[in-house]
């Protein structure tokens, strides 16, 4: 058994369909989504659908949030709250709505998902330092919980202390424990524009982090197509 983690897809209908088929090459078997499906790129409609046909479970992401109300957008950048207002309007309310009811934190398995943090996953707060992942560590209650929302791809290790680091692949020791961000499929943000997301072998009790290349230029003209502000299309090359 084989999960593909799925993180902050973001409406980047080229990196889904690249890494779903990385996934498959990889023997993926089972998906997690961790939010974030809209928002930022050009196709939300295109990536929802195609995220529900896997009938993974799926976290709730802020940019899932917010597009599926109409409350005015709080701690949203100016460009980012420009795309949500354009991406409620693609939206269906049936699509809108199935956002609206996704859970904040899912447990699978045997590990536990959640695009924030777990202490308080409805604020939205980033893990970036060991401070942030301690707190989140005090709520998880399985060896394993898999987060989003930074998108940089970081792995926090506890024993009587917390170690972070950058990985490429984990082995999951028991007695630890460990929050892994899976990275961005649709925006990665650590300077490597390739898609990321991660992988996890439940038989071996391994994580792995892939990246796979797509062809962004695709992806940014569909953002121009759209109206979309330019800077959302130029930081896909950069990865930033
Ligand atoms: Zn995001």
């Amino acid at each position: 058994m084989k999960y593909a983690i799925l993180g902050d897809i973001h409406a980047n209908w080229e990196a889904l369909c690249a890494v779903l088929a990385d996934a498959k090459k990889q023997g993926v078997t089972h998906f997690v989504c961790l939010g974030d499906v809209v928002g930022y790129n050009a196709s939300p409609v295109e990536c929802l659908e195609r995220v529900r046909e896997l009938e993974c479970p799926i976290v709730k992401g802020n940019h899932d949030h917010y597009c599926a109300i109409d409350e005015e957008l709080e701690g949203f950048h100016p460009i980012a709250a420009d795309v949500v207002d354009w991406t409620r309007k693609q939206l269906s309310d049936e699509q809108r709505h199935f956002l609206a009811n996704l859970n904040y934190v899912n447990r699978v398995e045997t590990f536990t998902v959640v695009h924030s943090t777990l202490d308080t996953p409805e604020m939205w707060g980033y893990v970036f330092d060991k401070l942030e992942a301690d707190a989140s560590f005090a709520y998880q209650t399985t060896s394993l919980c898999f987060y989003g929302h930074t998108h940089v791809p970081l792995a926090f290790e506890k024993t009587d202390r917390v170690r972070v680091g950058l990985y490429s692949k984990i082995k999951i020791l028991l007695g630890r424990r460990y929050l892994i961000n899976a990275g961005s499929v649709g925006q990665p943000r650590d300077g490597d524009p390739r898609a990321a997301y991660a992988t996890f072998d439940l038989i071996k009790n391994e994580v792995e982090l892939h990246r796979v290349p797509y062809d962004f230029r695709i992806t940014q003209k569909k953002i121009h197509d759209a109206g979309l502000p330019n800077r959302v299309a130029t930081r896909l090359a950069s990865g930033r």
